[in-house]
């Protein structure tokens, strides 16, 4: 296995008609035997930035190294990068047997060393019982638990796996997942898994790189990025529904400080006032914080339910405060319906505040 490197890399693809930048200045390091997630909406970057690893893309700028070896302008099998893509890649006449021992038999290894890897594999991903079936007759989860057994029989320097459970039904994508973390658990390799779904990135991975238009925005564990966004784009993306972002005045008023607006939304923030005082005191900040860390009951806040949505044992409730909207995940305990007019308050220490400007996280 090995240490993936990106030094400042950018992708630009030059159409007839416009200029794309996919990958923006992205410097970045797996570390060797790291399961690492690359996470962001859909267009932003993630299957160039995967496909310039693996040497099927050569980057505009920057370099890649694979430990302290540059490889920028190596051929793809040179770099023995072992690849699943979001549809599953087989010969469909062969044998689900032939299908994954291809790569071994590719390296001319002994046919009783493949026949052993083959079997362990097959066991390993819970598709014994169909070796000896051709992928034709199977279906889109076969043929993808296929398609990891052929990349995992590999001894590769890296994996890449791009949206490999995307096309999967919700069971099936939910019995890989475990699957997957209990492997990489096991065997140690350097994972590079890309997904725009953050539960299976936030499970799967020791460290996720959020990204957005090109650009990395965070790169942290999961519990960092969820408790501690960088940025409001990250906030907003990480959790479900993401965090409430709330533009608002700082005030100073009879020794206090507030977060206020024009519509009358108020809220003391003076336990902060000596931080705020160091960062030379915006005037203006944006608010952030986690729908979950909204309580509803009693507080400085009158807010109005103007929906309720019931997510398992919790309730989702968008309200309006003031000229502000927001969201509370509450406890079904909470009884509140649309129309109801609540008070709130924020759990004070999940507080965040970020530049307006920049998105950037102040506090
Ligand atoms: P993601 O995998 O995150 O959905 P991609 O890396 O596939 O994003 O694409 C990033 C951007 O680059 C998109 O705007 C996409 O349209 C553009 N793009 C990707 N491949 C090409 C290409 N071969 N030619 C031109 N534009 C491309
Ligand atoms: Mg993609």
């Amino acid at each position: 296995m090995v240490r993936v490197f990106l030094d400042h890399v950018t992708k630009i693809f030059k159409g007839e008609k416009k200029r794309v930048v996919a990958v923006d200045d992205v410097t970045l390091e797996v570390p060797d035997g790291t399961f690492m997630g690359l996470l962001g909406p859909s267009g932003c970057g993630k299957t160039t930035t995967l496909r310039i690893i693996a040497g099927l893309e050569t980057p505009t700028k920057g370099k890649v190294y694979f430990d302290e070896e540059e490889v920028t302008d190596w051929e793809p099998r040179k770099r023995n990068v072992a690849m699943v893509f979001q549809f599953p890649v087989l010969y469909p006449t062969i044998t689900v047997y032939e299908n994954i021992a291809l790569p071994l038999r590719a390296a001319k290894e002994p046919e009783s060393e493949i026949r052993k890897k083959v079997k362990e594999i097959a066991e390993l991903m819970g598709i014994t019982e169909i070796l000896n079936e051709k992928p034709i007759k199977l279906d889109v989860n076969s043929k993808q638990k296929i398609s990891l057994a052929k990349a995992l029989i590999r001894d590769p320097s890296v994996f890449i796996l791009d949206e490999p459970l995307t096309v999967l039904d919700p069971k099936a994508r939910i019995e890989l997942r475990t699957k997957l973390k209990k492997i990489q658990l096991g065997m140690k390799k350097t994972m590079i898994y890309v997904t725009h779904d953050q539960t299976e990135s936030l499970t799967l991975a020791e460290k996720v790189a959020v990204m957005n238009a090109g650009k990395i925005l965070q790169y942290d564990t999961p519990e960092a990025l969820y408790d501690n966004p960088a940025n409001t784009f990250v906030g907003w993306f990480i959790g479900n529904p993401g965090m409430n972002l709330i533009e608002c005045d700082v005030v100073e008023e009879n020794g206090k400080l507030y977060l206020s607006t024009e519509g009358g939304f108020r809220y003391d923030i003076s336990f902060i006032a000596d931080e705020l005082k160091k960062l030379a005191q915006p005037k203006t900040v944006v608010l952030g914080i986690r729908p979950e860390f909204v309580e509803v009951g009693s507080g400085p806040l009158k807010a109005k339910c103007v929906h309720a949505e019931y997510v398992g044992n919790r309730i989702i409730l968008h309200l309006e405060s003031y000229d502000r909207t927001l969201k509370a995940k509450t406890p079904i305990t909470v009884r509140a319906r649309p129309g109801d007019t609540l008070r709130i308050d924020f759990v004070k220490e999940r507080i965040k505040l970020f530049d307006p400007k920049t998105g950037n996280a102040l506090l």
